[in-house]
């Protein structure tokens, strides 16, 4: 490349550096005011049954709807609010929030996503037994899904957290497996309650032997240890067929539903319940 253009690669650069930083400092102190005028949102995407195809769970995804009209995904928020610490008040709102929400959702789980620095915070765990108390939630219909990142990075002061987590009662899940380096014997350091197989993994697993051998061999180990195993981003029949084959218990996916507001699990789950009862009434009239 010539002088020039060597030179005016670097210039862009460093004024891209700046910007970039620039930006994410504007998005801390936005996302900082965003709590405060309550512009996160909570939707749910339910977990279903791999057998039956009924909602067993659901899970919270965080919603930022700016006060611009701008709708963020978390996965460009999440990251800044981490690097800042923002994360620790966002993700108790969050957990107060669809406690709350799911207290009116009766026998269903609750998963919530937690990040790594909320892990590290000796408040979390406080925090967390606060909002069970206070709610009266029940602790054992609570999942928290964590990732390999959250525990890699000390592994001493993760566990010791978990386990303090778990003495609640709370379920732990691992998240996103597939997608890094979480190995088998990570399943077995951490004894994690669900395993959740990643999209990405479950994509490949429908392309590729490899990524199917990958697959088979995760949920044969996650089973040895008693673990529940979620496939994520299943949005097709034969990705559902292959997973349940895999030995799957729920599914999430666009293939059943996506992420909605509250209400509208209100309405699915009072279909639900009804559509039980009158196979019931009809059940027992048949006998
Ligand atoms: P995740 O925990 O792995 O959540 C699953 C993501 O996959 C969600 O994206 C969901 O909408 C998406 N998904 C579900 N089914 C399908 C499918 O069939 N196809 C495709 N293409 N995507 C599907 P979302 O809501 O954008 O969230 C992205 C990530 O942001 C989450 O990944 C999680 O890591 C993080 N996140 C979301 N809410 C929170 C939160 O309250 N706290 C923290 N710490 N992280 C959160
Ligand atoms: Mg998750
Ligand atoms: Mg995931
Ligand atoms: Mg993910």
């Amino acid at each position: 490349m010539s002088k020039r253009g060597g030179k005016m690669r670097c210039t862009w650069f460093n004024e891209t550096f700046d910007q970039r930083r620039e930006a994410v400092r504007e998005l801390e102190d936005d996302l900082r005011a965003g709590l405060a005028k309550d512009e996160f949102e909570i939707a749910y995407q339910p977990l279903v049954h791999a057998a039956n195809g009924s909602i067993v769970a659901v899970e919270a995804l965080l919603r930022w709807n700016r006060s611009d009209g701008h709708k963020i995904g978390p996965n460009v928020f999440i990251p800044v609010a981490e690097e800042s610490g923002v994360i620790n008040p966002i993700g108790v709102w969050v957990l107060r929030k669809a406690v709350c929400d799911a207290l009116r959702w009766g026998g269903i789980t609750l998963s919530v996503n937690i990040s790594a620095a909320q892990l590290r915070n000796p408040e979390f765990p406080i925090k967390l037994g606060e909002i069970l108390e206070e709610t009266g939630f029940p602790p054992h219909q609570l999942e928290l899904e964590v990732t390999e990142t959250c525990l890699v990075l000390d592994p001493v002061v993760a566990e010791r957290t978990l386990d303090v987590i778990r003495g609640f009662g709370v379920r732990i899940s691992l998240d996103d497996f597939g997608t890094g380096y979480a190995s088998i014997g990570f399943l077995r350091q951490f004894r994690f309650e669900k395993l959740k197989l990643d999209r990405t993994l479950v994509v490949q697993a429908g392309e590729d032997d490899g990524s199917r051998a990958m697959m088979l061999s995760s949920i044969a180990v996650a089973r040895a240890l008693n673990m529940d195993v979620t496939a994520e981003g299943v949005e097709t029949n034969e990705q559902a067929d292959m997973v349940r084959l895999a030995g799957a218990d729920q599914i999430q996916g666009w293939l059943y539903y996506k992420a909605m507001p509250a209400e509208e699990i209100d309405i699915l789950l009072k279909k639900q319940t009804a559509d039980s009862d009158a196979a019931a009434v009809t059940s027992h009239k048949g006998q």
